[in-house]
């Protein structure tokens, strides 16, 4: 193996041990960070996605409101529960943890977080901040990618990046955050997707190629530009276990970095979620 390995577990350990002093700096001057989860039915995977979430939380000195809501809850409920959360001051942060059942609006439901009070940073309204280069917060796993990659000394200003998947939560905003002006940033992005023709043709021109696809070991050694950083955002569940939508041993061979699965982008989203909590939470003192 040649490349470098991007060790997001220390990085997001790093992230985390900033955010508690923040949120320590934020205690003595009043104001206690809070983040409201909101988890409805009982996908294990989102369980187990939330109670990380919420330990994280605790680790970090932010308060956490856990509202567990059952499958059945109809959405008016839940509306309730969102209207009640942004009107509560002690709340800085509300996330609603997705897929949601599927009798519910997730679109109607993600509008109802207020704006200032988004912490996953999905409210159109913080992505038309983002997408025009006022940031408020930005979604956590895209932002974790960004920190990642400025946290590695990885150059994108100038770097050809392509994003393999066009999702709202990942691929979208982080096209939209690499081609801001600022450090970061600055990159030419391309963004591929199930329409995209001769997919290899674009990944071996990436400088930078992040894999967000969902789908175990799409991304092989022979479509990764030798030197290149790849980003690997998948999580998949096989029989192997937890991997990636990155053939790690093949695309190892020729990359100059790569994140591992797990240990790589993963631990960063809880991190950025925090951050944006913090971030939130900071706004009230102005
Ligand atoms: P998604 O909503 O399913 O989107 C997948 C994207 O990949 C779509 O845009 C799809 O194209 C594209 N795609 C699928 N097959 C393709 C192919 N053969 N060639 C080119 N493009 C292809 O997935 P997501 O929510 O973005 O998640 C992607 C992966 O990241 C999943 O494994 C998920 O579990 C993981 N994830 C990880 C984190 C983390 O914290 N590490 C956070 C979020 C997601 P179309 O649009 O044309 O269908």
């Amino acid at each position: 193996m040649t490349a470098e390995i991007i060790d997001g577990k220390q990085i997001a350990l790093d992230i985390r041990a900033e955010v508690k002093d923040e949120t320590t700096r934020l205690i003595d001057r009043g104001v206690t960070p809070g983040l409201a989860t909101v988890l409805v039915g009982d996908d294990p995977a989102s369980a187990v996605y939330v109670r990380s979430k919420r330990k994280a939380c605790a680790d970090a000195g932010i308060k956490a409101w856990d509202h567990d809501l059952a499958a059945s809850t109809p959405q008016r409920d839940l509306l309730d529960l969102l209207s009640d959360l942004n009107g509560d001051d002690a709340v800085h942060g509300i996330l609603v943890q997705l897929p949601l059942p599927e009798h519910i609006d997730e679109q109607a439901v993600l509008e109802a977080v207020s704006p200032e009070k988004d912490a996953d940073g999905f409210h159109p309204t913080n992505l038309g901040r983002l997408l025009s280069g006022r940031r408020l917060v930005a979604p956590a796993t895209p932002a974790g990618i960004q920190e990642l990659l400025l946290r590695a000394n990885i150059e994108t200003s100038g770097a050809e990046v392509v994003v393999v998947g066009r999702s709202n939560i990942v691929g979208k905003p982080l096209a939209a955050l690499l081609m801001q002006k600022g450090p970061g940033a600055n990159a030419t992005v391309t963004v591929c997707h199930t329409g995209t023709r001769d997919l290899a043709g674009h990944t071996k021109k990436a400088d930078i190629l992040v894999a967000a696809i969902g789908r175990a070991h799409a991304i092989t050694g022979p479509m990764v530009k030798p030197g290149a950083t790849v980003i690997d955002v998948g999580i998949n569940r096989t029989d192997d276990g937890l991997v990636g939508d990155v053939d790690f041993e093949s695309a190892a061979e020729v990359a100059g970095a790569i994140t591992p699965v797990p240990g790589g982008v993963g631990p960063m989203t809880i991190a950025m979620l925090l951050r944006n909590t913090v971030a939130l939470a900071s706004r009230t003192l102005d």
